[in-house]
């Protein structure tokens, strides 16, 4: 079956993102426009991923654990897992490669975490605008250490972009499915190569995409949606 999906979708906990992005507002908007299958993906954060889920869970949309990491070479690369569990353990790895610079929120933006009620219990103090010290081949292992999909975002955007910043995509990494965007021109030769997902990487409500991208699934599952994204099945 087809399935309507948004998997790059920012909350507030991203600075670049708008405050009124909370976990009631993104699962409501997804509902509403009938999609099935939503990530939420902060810039090198998971601290909302436990309560999305929770709040999915009753609406019937399929919840996938995610980020957005950027890596030392300043490359996003959207990380999937199959679980919140798996999520959690692989951002604890991450921890102690996180930037300790302080957010300015004034310059760049809030970092609200929420409670399932949308009530603001923490600002998560450093600047998750800047680089995980951690390399893409290294990022790519420790997605792998935890079973998840490493996705290169945005792969055709003029910045933080895998072609953009490297030049090209390394046979190393065993890629099998790149995040195209839209308004960029792309070469043919790649989308031939690799599976490709479009999203709306939304910071703002009105921009979580209508139901227009459908990933062809037997099984609306977790596993499901990963295989596919690792490029298998
Ligand atoms: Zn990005
Ligand atoms: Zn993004």
């Amino acid at each position: 079956m087809n399935y309507a999906y948004d998997l790059h979708i920012h909350s507030c906990i991203s600075p670049c993102a708008s405050d009124d992005m909370t976990p009631n507002n993104i699962v409501n908007m997804a509902f509403i426009k009938g999609l099935k299958i939503i990530s939420v993906t902060d810039h090198n954060s998971a601290k909302h991923c436990r309560v999305i889920e929770r709040l999915t869970k009753q609406t019937g949309i399929l919840y996938i654990p995610g980020m957005e990491v950027q890596t030392r070479e300043e490359v996003h690369v959207l990380c999937y897992f199959k679980t919140v569990e798996a999520i959690e353990a692989f951002d604890q790895r991450l921890e102690v490669l996180k930037s300790k610079v302080k957010n300015k929120p004034k310059v760049f933006g809030n970092q609200f975490v929420c409670d399932e009620n949308d009530e603001i219990i923490e600002h998560v103090e450093e600047a998750l605008i800047l680089s995980v010290d951690i390399g893409i081949d290294d990022l790519k292992r420790l997605v792998d250490d935890f079973e998840g999909a490493f996705v290169p975002a945005h792969i055709n955007k003029n910045a933080n972009s895998l072609l953009v910043n490297l030049g090209f995509i390394p046979e190393s990494l065993n890629v099998g499915c790149i995040e195209r965007f839209e308004r960029s021109p792309i070469d043919k030769d790649i989308l031939a190569k690799y599976r490709v997902i479009l999203n709306s990487d939304a910071h703002y409500l009105e921009s979580i995409n209508e139901p227009i991208n459908h990933l062809a699934l037997e099984r609306l599952t977790a596993d499901t949606v990963i295989h596919f994204l690792i490029g298998k099945g």
